[in-house]
């Protein structure tokens, strides 16, 4: 038996584990012990996380289609194709009629690659990566507030804090094991506030439990800061010292009262000001949050909001304290961190700035790079459905299923005219494609993720990719020399970290040999720092923290006669994402074998269905069919689906509309209606 130790692929706790291989077969997975987020567990995901290397239905030769089928055909003959293809639409309609997608699943080395490849190869700034549809509004706002988007303290510092404030996460089902750490710091005596209407695993041992409408995140963090402020709770020294614009932010709330909060909300006024005097008493209190305040019309005023918050009462910079929103994939930090986004090299460098492109010019050995940002993911759907955009090339994400509006999706992927998916199976977007290249898993390669606290872990290769299936990275660098691009011959993974760190500051320091054996946190920016665990220590990454009023605006789409509910949706804890990779996972597919709607039992009563009842549900966009299931979990008028199920999809119903600043989609609020199928 073989271990090699290596970070496990789904959420973005990122865990460490060891893969057991048995003669080049893996055999079962082992936590990792001293690693300080794992610390000896693993949730069921990551148990399981060998069981899909070797499926049979696992990609093995390149495919091409002809004549309406795919078929097997050379890696030759498929790059050949591929470069060629996006050549001539070049050619045709100009560089930027052709769109990379990277991955949240890929490594930061392969995210770098693939925004070289379409920066440096074919000059445009079309690149971007499933963050869109998660935490774009968390890049956007924490940038404007704090000057950096990510997480500022760590997963331990869940044991140092007095409170702990979540908002819009699942947390135990999404990531599990900082669920389980926020439980352990509950029953040792820290206090718990759950803000989310759905009456999820850790609103049970909250201290208070807010079920406020969907939508309401603004109206509620306000009435907070509102009360804050006027019981003198705020933090006024470091308000003084440390940020600016207050008086703004407190113009903005002064309205806000409890109780208009309350009529906004759906809540009492009395539970708002006991939030508020809950987390602002506190010595040291964490926020954490995710996509229940991302994926909104007004995503980004949620995250002001935030962060708003945490600098009103001085919760910033030390340790149990923070605004720490918790990535969803396993890479999605690194995604962002490697520039895999329209307007950003790695490390957040704008592609606006000109001595940033003659930088990466210059490294790149290219006489020029694009200057104006390219499209976002979600604005690309749109620019194909409208003959604006002719080619997309996607790296391992699914966007058929995973983007809203199913029929708005598929539209656009069947109005291109070349579309090519690099993946490890026949995902339901790689059916569709012109050209599919069979990619390694995470368990047959080298490189690094960086999880949701920032920390840069190495991943090791246990066995060999099943057929002539390569590495991501492998297959981007063959493409930039099929392009005629001799920039990109690497002998080892560790060679790009070096070029990576040679021109993105908060990777400066990070090497191979420094990571072992369980990574280090960003900014590191010299071979002798020693990582940052917390952020804006002494000052915020701008400098001063910005506070920025919000003004509340409601979903864009509201219920109505014909479609009285409110739909919203979300992860199990059983399935990942589009289930690519968990529904090939025997016992994981079997806890959760499909799709379901939960509904309360009043809407129950009212509409005549009972527990697993067939129901047809439909919105504004499309129907579909799928199983009721009847619970206290959500409140009455809302519905809720999670979004792995192929059959059943609930992004066939949600809706396309997108936050101006972020372009992220509205996925947690469309109106439906339901009906009982015979
Ligand atoms: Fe993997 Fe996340 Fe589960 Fe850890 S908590 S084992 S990283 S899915």
């Amino acid at each position: 038996m073989k271990r090699t130790l290596t970070v496990c692929p789904y959420c973005g706790t990122g865990c460490m584990f060891y893969l057991v291989s048995d003669n080049g077969r893996l055999v079962g997975v082992e936590p990792s012990s001293s690693h300080p987020v794992s610390r000896g567990g693993l949730c069921v995901k990551g148990w399981n996380a060998f069981a899909f290397v070797h499926h049979p239905e696992r990609l093995t030769t390149p495919l091409i289609r002809k004549n309406g089928t795919l078929e097997p055909a050379s890696w030759d003959e498929a790059l050949d194709l591929v470069v060629a293809r996006l050549t001539q639409i070049q050619r045709q309609h100009g560089a930027d009629s052709v769109m990379f997608a990277s991955s949240a699943k890929a490594t930061n080395e392969e995210n770098y690659l693939l925004m070289k490849l379409a920066r440096a190869v074919f000059q445009t700034n079309n690149i971007d990566h499933c963050a869109r549809l998660c935490h774009s509004s968390t890049v956007t706002g924490l940038a404007e507030t704090f000057g950096s988007g990510a997480m500022t303290n760590t997963i331990s510092c869940i044991d140092e804090t007095d409170v702990i404030f979540v908002i819009g996460s699942n947390t135990t089902e999404q990531h599990p094991l900082i669920g389980s750490r926020i439980m352990n710091a509950v029953r040792s005596g820290t206090r718990l506030i759950v803000a989310d209407n759905r009456r999820i695993r850790l609103a049970r041992q909250a201290d208070l439990h807010l079920r406020h409408t969907n939508g309401s995140d603004v109206p509620l963090l306000c009435g907070m800061m509102h009360v804050i402020i006027a019981e003198g709770l705020a933090d006024t020294k470091f308000i003084t010292t440390r940020t600016e614009n207050y008086a703004a932010l407190a113009e903005s709330v002064a309205d806000w009262t409890p109780e208009r909060s309350a009529a906004e909300t759906g809540l009492e006024a009395a539970d708002i000001i006991a939030a508020a005097r809950l987390y602002a008493g506190a010595e040291r209190a964490m926020i954490f949050y995710s996509m229940g305040i991302t994926q909104h019309s007004h995503g980004v005023d949620n995250v002001r909001c935030v962060a708003s918050l945490a600098m009103l009462t001085g919760n910033i910079g030390r340790p149990g304290t923070g605004v720490n929103p918790l990535r969803g994939q396993n890479n999605v930090q690194g995604g962002c961190d490697m520039g895999a986004l329209p307007d950003l090299y790695s490390g957040y460098q704008k592609v606006s700035d000109p001595e940033n492109r003659q930088k990466f010019a210059t490294a790149w050995r290219v006489p020029a790079l694009p200057a104006s940002p390219g499209l976002p993911l979600t604005r690309a759907m749109d620019a194909a459905s409208e003959g604006k955009l002719f080619a997309l090339f996607v790296m391992g994400e699914n966007p058929l299923i995973s983007d809203p509006d199913q029929h708005h999706a598929r539209r656009a992927l069947e109005n291109l005219e070349l579309l090519v998916v690099q993946d490890i199976f026949l995902t339901e977007t790689a059916a569709l494609a012109h050209v599919v290249l069979p990619a390694a898993c995470y368990a047959e390669k080298e490189g690094t993720f960086t999880n949701t606290e920032r920390r840069v872990q190495h991943l090791c290769k246990a066995v060999e990719p099943p057929g002539e299936a390569k590495t991501d990275g492998e297959i981007i660098c063959a493409m930039a020399k099929k392009a005629g691009y001799d920039g990109m011959s690497y002998a080892s993974q560790s060679e790009v970290m070096a070029e990576i760190a040679s021109l993105t500051p908060s990777y400066g320091g990070i090497s191979y040999d420094r990571l072992a054996p369980h990574g280090m946190p960003w900014p590191c920016p010299t071979p002798e720092h020693p990582g940052t665990p917390i952020l804006h220590h002494e000052q915020f990454t701008r400098g001063r923290g910005h506070f920025s009023p919000v003004s509340h605006s409601l979903p864009r789409e509201q219920t109505d006669a014909d479609y009285p509910l409110v739909l919203t949706t979300g992860r199990t804890y059983f399935h990942w994402h589009t289930g690519t990779m968990t529904r090939r996972t025997h016992l994981l597919d079997r806890e959760e074998p499909t799709s379901f709607l939960e509904l309360h039992p009043d809407d129950a009563a009212r509409l005549s269905i009972r527990h697993r009842d067939r129901l047809l549900v439909t919105s504004r966009r499309g129907s579909i069919q799928t199983e009721a299931r009847v619970t206290t979990m959500v409140i009455p008028g809302v519905v809720f689906m999670p979004f792995h199920f192929a059959e059943g999809a609930a992004n066939c119903l949600t809706n396309n509309v997108l936050d101006p600043e972020s372009s992220i989609p509205e996925f947690k609020v469309c109106a439906v209606r339901l009906e009982k199928l015979p």
